[in-house]
C-alpha cells in the first residue's frame, strides 16, 4: 500500500515546529512529540474536537443537573479554550442550565460534550467523548450530596459534598 509522504518542507503534523522530512528520519526525534493532541467526538461523529497538551485530572460531578444531562454522573476535564478546537460546531446544541453555565451536546445524536461556564476562559469536556487515550484519572468527586441512591462511590477518592 502506498502511503503519501508529506512534502519535504511541510511542517510536522504533530508540532508544526520543524520540517516533516526530519521526522521521517528515525534518528531525529520529533521535538514536539511531548505536545500531545487528544481527540474526541460525539456518537454520530458530526462533532469532533482536538485538545493540545496534557489533560489535567478530571472531576466527577454528581449534581442533579449533571446526572440528568449525562444520564449518570458527569466526568469532565477543564480545558483552556485556547487549547480546544471544535469541528462541526453547527451540530452543537447549547442548553443554558443556569445563569452562568451552558451545556453542549450533539444535536444529532444527543451526546453530552461540553460544560461551559460562560464567564470563564475554559470549557469542561466530557470524558466519555474522548477517542484517544486520555492518560489521566479522575481525581475527585463533587456534589456528592446530590448523588443518586442507586450507586456507591467506592474508589477511595476525595468526595466533596458541593
Ligand atoms: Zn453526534
Ligand atoms: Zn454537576
Amino acid at each position: 500500500m502506498y502511503l503519501a509522504r508529506p512534502a519535504l518542507d511541510e511542517r510536522c503534523r504533530c508540532c508544526r515546529g520543524h520540517r516533516a522530512a526530519d521526522r521521517q528520519r528515525p534518528a531525529i526525534a520529533c521535538k514536539g512529540s511531548n505536545m500531545t493532541i487528544h481527540q474526541g467526538s460525539c456518537l454520530c461523529g458530526n462533532v469532533t474536537f482536538a485538545i493540545k497538551g496534557d489533560l489535567p485530572p478530571p472531576s466527577a460531578c454528581h449534581c442533579t443537573a449533571c446526572r440528568k444531562h449525562s444520564g449518570h454522573f458527569e466526568a469532565s476535564v477543564d480545558i483552556p479554550r485556547s487549547a480546544l478546537t471544535v469541528t462541526g460546531e453547527a451540530f452543537v446544541g447549547w442548553y443554558q442550565s443556569s445563569e452562568k453555565v451552558r451545556r453542549g451536546f450533539c444535536k444529532t445524536c444527543g451526546s453530552t460534550l461540553f460544560w461551559d461556564p460562560i464567564f470563564h476562559d475554559w470549557t469542561a469536556v466530557a470524558m466519555g467523548a474522548f477517542d484517544t487515550p486520555t492518560h489521566t484519572k479522575i481525581a475527585q468527586h463533587i456534589f456528592v450530596s446530590e448523588k443518586g441512591d442507586y450507586y456507591d462511590i467506592a474508589d477511595g477518592l476525595p468526595q466533596n459534598q458541593s
